[in-house]
C-alpha cells in the first residue's frame, strides 16, 4: 500500500544535513539509492537533488518503521521522520558522512520497476540507454551537477548583460530562412497551403532589424536549429548568447564578451584574465594550422618548404608549400609510430609526411637521400627543433584556394601528438580572439566563392574595391572567439548600408530574383536609417561543457539528441496521423522503406540529375522535327519521373506505379519516333495539334471571351493528317524488339487494378469461420517495381532524346550498366 504526502513538509535535503543538525529532527524526501539489510538493523540511502543521506531502521526500537523499511526497493520514493545523530563512523567520502538519521516513520510515497542501469555516479551503460532512459539518467550526480552549472553560467551571463546595458528580446521562432550555411529545419503551414516557415538557423536578421529599430543594445539567450549533415559534437538545436549593438568599435564588443567570459568562468571555479589576446586569422592558420589554434602547449609550425629542392619536389610530388614543426622529446619514436603518423598525415589530406630525429646517436631523417644533409640541417632548425625532438614535415594532396593546405594538415598532426606526448596543460584556459578573416571562402562543391560566415558580415573598407574584381583579397570586419582550440563564436561589424548589401549579394552570385525573393524586407530596412552595428554569438551548450570539464555536448543538454539527430525518449521525429498531414497538405512518409529501395532511388536521382544537368538546364536548338519533339517527351517525362522518385521515396509505390505507366508511354513514343525521327517527330507534334481540334470541339460552348474564340477558331482551323498511330499497341508492335516494358506496365497495372486485393487494398486474413477479412489501409507496396519501370523508361527517353540533341551518351550507358548489375543483385523478392 502505498501512502499519500498529505501534509507531511520536508524540512531538509537530504545533501544538506552536516553535524550541526545532530540532535534536531528531520523529515527528508526523495529515491531510495541503497538498501542494506543486517537484520535488526536495516539502512536506506535516500538521495535528492541535494545528495545522500543514510537513514537507520532499527527492528527493536521502531519496529513499524522497520518493518516497512524491508518493503523498500531500489528507486522508491519515500519520505522519512526522524533525528538526526552523529555516526560512529564517519565516512569522508560523503558530504552528509558525519551524520546519519534514526528512523521515527517512513512513508513509501511510490514504488519503481527495476532501472535498466545503476542510478550510480560511474556507470558502463551504452549512451543509446542513458537517452532512451534520460529521466533516470537525469538523477544520477553528474548530469545533475552539469545542468544546475549550466543554469548558473545563464543566470550569471543574464545579469552582466543587464547590468552592461542589454536588454534580452525574442526573436520569432516560426519566422524565414536565416542564411548561417546550414539546411533549414521547415515548419509547413496550415492556413497557407504550399508555405513554410523556417526555424532560424540564429535570429541574425531579426537582432539587426532591432538595431534599425533603435534598442542599441540587444541580447538573448537563445535556440537556433540547423539541419547539418551528422558531425560529432553537433546538435540540431543549441543555443546561443546572441547579441548586437549599435555604433561599436570591435574593441566595444571583445570588452563585453570578455566581461561576461570572465565572469561565467567565475561561478564554474576557473579563473580566466582579460583582456584576451588577438590572433590574425592568416598567423592562425601559419603558426598553429587552424583557425581555432589550442594555445594551451607550443609547437609553433614553420613553413618549410625551400628545404625541398626542386628534384626532390618532383619525386615526392609536392605541389605547393611544406610545413613543419618539432614534437619535443619525440626523436625515439619507433618505426612503426612514424608508419602511424604516416597514416594519420594521409586521412587527414597530406600527400606525405617527412621526418627528422634529432637523436642523441644522430640526426636521421627519412627524407636524407632526397634533400641532403644540408638540408635536413635546415629544415631541423627552421622548424625550431632541440636536440631529441622529431621534426614533422608535411605536404599538401590537394592545395585550397585562398589557403594553406599543408598546415591545416601539419595542425592536425600538431594537435595529436601535442595530446600523445602529454603536452596540454588542462589547468590552463587560454581565451584568444581571431581576426582578419578573409570575407570568402571557395567552395568546392558550388565551384565558386561563398560568404566564410554570413552575408551580412562587414568588409574592411579599404578592401570594398575588390568585391567585384579580386574577392579572394577582400578581408572582412569577422571574429571569432576561441577558447582551448574550441571555437565558442563568431560575430562581425556588419554591413549597414543598403548598396553594399546588395554588391554583395551579387558577388555570392544571387540574381536579382533571389535577392528579391528572400531579402527584399531587408534591404528595405537598410534604407531606412541603419546605424552602423555589429555583434556576436557564442555557444552555450559549448561553453558549458568546457567549464563543466566533459567531453560531449550531450552532458550538458538536459534532453539531447543523437548524432543522427533523433530524441530516443521522446522518439522524434516520428511519424504523424493522417489528418495532420492532410491538414497541412503535406506528404507523409512510410517511415519502414526497404533499404534496397532507398538505393534505388539513388540510382533513379543519379539519371535525372545528369540529364537535368546535361539537357535540360542548357539552350538547345530546335531545327528539326526530332528536336522539337523530344523536347517536348522529354520535359515532361523528366518531371513525371520526379514525382515517381518522389512518391516512392515517401512510400507511395501503388501511386507511383501508376505514374510510371506514363513514363512508359514516353518511352515508346520516343522509341517509335526514333525509328524515322523527322517524320514520326512531325507526326507527333502534329498528333498534338490534331487532339488539340478535338478539345476544341468540346470546349465551343464554353467560349466566351474574344481571346478564347480565337484559340478555339484557330485549333479548328487545323487541317492536316498527323499519321500518329492513335493505340499504343500499334505503336508498340511498329518496334522491332519485344517491348518488354510495355508488357511489364501493363501486367503491373492490370495486377494492380484486378489482381491481389491484399497487394492493393491492405492485409487479408482468414478467420476462425474460414472467412475473408481484409483491412484497408495505406500501403507502401510496390515501390521498387515503380521505380525500376520508371529508370528504365526514362532511361530510353533519354537515350533518344540525347541522339536528338547530339548530346555524348557515355554517361547514360554508365547508368544503364549500374541499374543492370544493381537489380541483378537485388534481392528478387522485392520485385
Ligand atoms: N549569427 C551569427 C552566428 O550564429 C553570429 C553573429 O554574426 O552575430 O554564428
Amino acid at each position: 500500500m502505498l501512502d499519500f504526502l498529505g501534509n507531511l513538509k520536508r524540512t531538509h535535503y537530504c545533501g544538506h544535513l552536516r553535524s550541526k543538525d545532530a540532535g534536531h529532527d528531520a523529515i527528508v524526501m526523495g529515491w531510495v539509492a541503497k538498501r542494506r539489510d543486517l537484520g535488526n538493523m536495516l539502512f536506506l540511502d535516500i538521495r535528492d537533488r541535494s545528495g545522500i543521506v543514510q537513514v537507520v531502521f532499527n527492528k527493536e526500537t521502531q519496529p513499524e518503521a522497520h518493518a516497512k523499511a524491508e518493503e523498500a526497493r531500489g528507486e522508491f520514493v519515500v519520505a522519512v521522520e526522524g533525528k538526526v545523530v552523529q555516526r560512529q563512523k564517519p565516512n569522508p567520502e560523503i558530504g552528509t558522512g558525519e551524520i546519519e538519521i534514526i528512523a521515527g516513520r517512513l512513508h513509501i510515497l511510490n514504488n519503481a520497476k527495476t532501472t535498466p542501469f545503476p542510478i550510480e555516479d560511474e556507470i558502463t551503460a551504452a549512451e543509446e540507454t542513458r537517452l532512451r532512459y534520460r529521466y533516470l539518467d537525469l538523477r544520477r550526480n553528474k548530469p545533475h551537477r552539469n545542468i544546475v552549472l549550466r543554469h548558473k553560467i545563464v543566470l550569471e551571463i543574464r545579469k552582466a548583460m543587464d547590468e552592461m546595458g542589454f536588454v534580452e528580446v525574442e526573436t520569432p521562432m516560426l519566422t524565414r530562412s536565416t542564411p548561417e550555411g546550414a539546411r533549414d529545419y521547415l515548419v509547413p503551414s496550415r492556413v497557407h497551403h504550399g508555405q513554410f516557415y523556417a526555424l532560424p538557423q540564429s535570429p541574425q536578421i531579426f537582432k539587426q532589424i532591432l538595431m534599425i529599430g533603435g534598442l542599441d543594445r540587444y541580447f538573448q539567450i537563445v535556440k537556433c536549429f540547423r539541419d547539418e549533415d551528422l558531425r560529432a559534437d553537433r546538435q540540431p538545436e543549441f543555443t546561443q548568447l546572441d547579441l548586437e549593438m549599435s555604433f561599436p568599435r570591435q574593441e566595444d564588443i571583445f570588452n563585453v564578451i570578455e566581461t561576461v567570459m570572465v565572469r561565467a568562468c567565475g561561478v564554474a571555479g576557473v579563473t580566466a584574465t582579460a583582456p584576451f589576446p588577438h590572433m590574425l586569422y592568416k598567423d592562425a592558420i601559419r603558426k598553429y594550422g587552424s583557425d581555432k589554434p589550442d594555445l594551451r602547449f607550443g609547437m609553433e609550425l614553420h613553413e618549410v618548404t625551400d628545404c625541398f629542392p626542386e628534384e626532390a619536389r618532383q619525386k615526392l610530388q609536392i605541389e605547393g608549400s611544406v610545413f613543419a614543426f618539432g614534437a619535443p622529446g619525440a626523436a625515439n619514436y619507433s618505426r612503426k609510430q612514424l608508419d602511424e603518423l604516416t597514416e594519420k598525415a594521409k586521412s587527414a589530406g597530406a600527400r606525405g609526411a617527412y621526418f627528422v630525429k634529432l637523436a642523441p646517436e644522430g640526426t636521421t631523417s627519412t627524407v636524407e637521400k632526397l634533400v641532403g644533409p644540408e638540408n635536413v640541417k635546415k629544415l631541423a632548425e627552421s622548424a625550431g627543433a632541440k636536440p631529441g625532438d622529431l621534426v614533422v614535415a608535411v605536404s599538401a594532396k590537394q592545395q585550397i584556394k585562398g589557403t594553406e593546405a599543408a598546415a591545416l594538415v601539419a595542425g592536425q598532426l600538431r594537435l595529436q601528438l601535442g595530446d600523445a606526448l602529454g603536452l596540454i596543460d588542462r589547468t590552463q584556459w587560454k581565451f584568444l580572439w581571431i581576426t582578419g578573416f578573409p570575407l570568402f571562402e571557395w567552395s568546392e562543391s558550388d565551384q565558386q566563392w561563398v560568404s566564410a560566415q554570413h552575408p551580412f558580415t562587414g568588409i574592411v573598407d579599404e578592401d570594398l574595391e575588390k568585391l567585384e574584381t579580386a574577392p579572394w583579397e577582400v578581408r572582412s570586419k569577422g571574429y571569432d572567439l576561441v577558447l582551448n582550440g574550441s571555437e565558442l563564436g563568431s560575430g562581425s561589424i556588419r554591413i549597414h548600408r543598403q548598396d553594399i548589401q546588395e554588391r554583395l549579394f551579387k558577388a555570392l552570385g544571387l540574381s536579382d530574383e533571389q535577392v528579391r525573393r528572400r531579402f527584399s524586407f531587408f534591404l528595405d530596412a537598410l534604407t531606412y536609417g541603419t546605424p552602423p552595428h555589429g555583434g556576436i554569438a557564442l555557444g552555450i551548450d559549448r561553453i558549458a561543457m568546457l567549464l563543466g570539464g566533459e567531453k560531449s555536448l550531450r552532458e550538458v543538454v538536459a534532453f539531447p539528441k543523437t548524432a543522427r539527430a533523433q530524441d530516443l525518449m521522446a522518439e522524434s521525429p516520428s511519424e504523424v496521423d493522417t489528418i495532420q498531414e492532410e491538414e497541412l497538405e503535406i506528404l507523409g512518409a512510410f517511415s519502414r522503406l526497404h533499404p534496397q529501395n532507398w538505393a534505388l532511388t539513388e540510382i533513379c536521382d543519379r539519371l535525372t540529375s545528369s540529364v537535368d544537368h546535361n539537357l535540360l538546364n542548357k539552350v538547345l536548338p530546335v531545327d528539326t522535327h526530332f528536336q522539337q519533339a523530344m523536347s517536348l517527351i522529354i520535359s515532361k517525362s523528366r518531371d513525371d519521373a520526379r514525382a515517381v522518385i518522389r512518391l516512392s521515396k515517401a512510400g507511395y509505390g501503388l501511386q507511383a506505379a501508376g505514374l510510371s505507366r506514363s513514363v512508359v508511354e514516353s518511352a515508346i513514343n520516343s522509341l517509335y519516333i526514333a525509328l524515322n525521327p523527322e517524320v514520326n517527330g512531325d507526326a507527333y507534334l502534329k498528333s498534338i495539334r490534331e487532339s488539340n481540334k478535338v478539345l476544341a470541339k468540346r470546349f465551343k460552348p464554353h467560349a466566351s471571351t474574344e481571346e478564347m474564340k480565337e484559340v478555339i477558331r484557330n485549333a479548328e482551323a487545323i487541317d492536316e493528317q498527323s499519321g500518329w498511330p492513335k493505340m499504343l499497341r500499334q505503336r508498340v508492335q511498329a518496334l522491332p524488339q519485344p517491348m518488354y516494358l510495355y508488357d511489364v506496365s501493363y501486367l503491373m497495372l492490370s495486377q494492380l487494378l484486378h489482381g491481389d486485393i491484399a497487394a492493393v487494398a491492405g492485409k487479408v486474413e482468414e478467420d476462425q469461420s474460414g472467412k475473408y477479412k481484409i483491412q484497408i489501409g495505406p500501403t507502401n507496396k510496390w515501390v521498387p517495381q515503380a521505380l525500376a519501370t520508371c529508370f528504365i523508361g526514362f532511361h530510353q527517353i533519354a537515350t533518344v532524346a540525347y541522339d536528338a540533341f547530339g548530346l555524348n551518351k557515355t554517361q547514360l550507358e554508365e547508368f544503364g550498366q549500374q541499374f543492370k548489375d544493381f537489380t541483378k543483385a537485388l534481392d528478387q523478392s522485392l520485385l
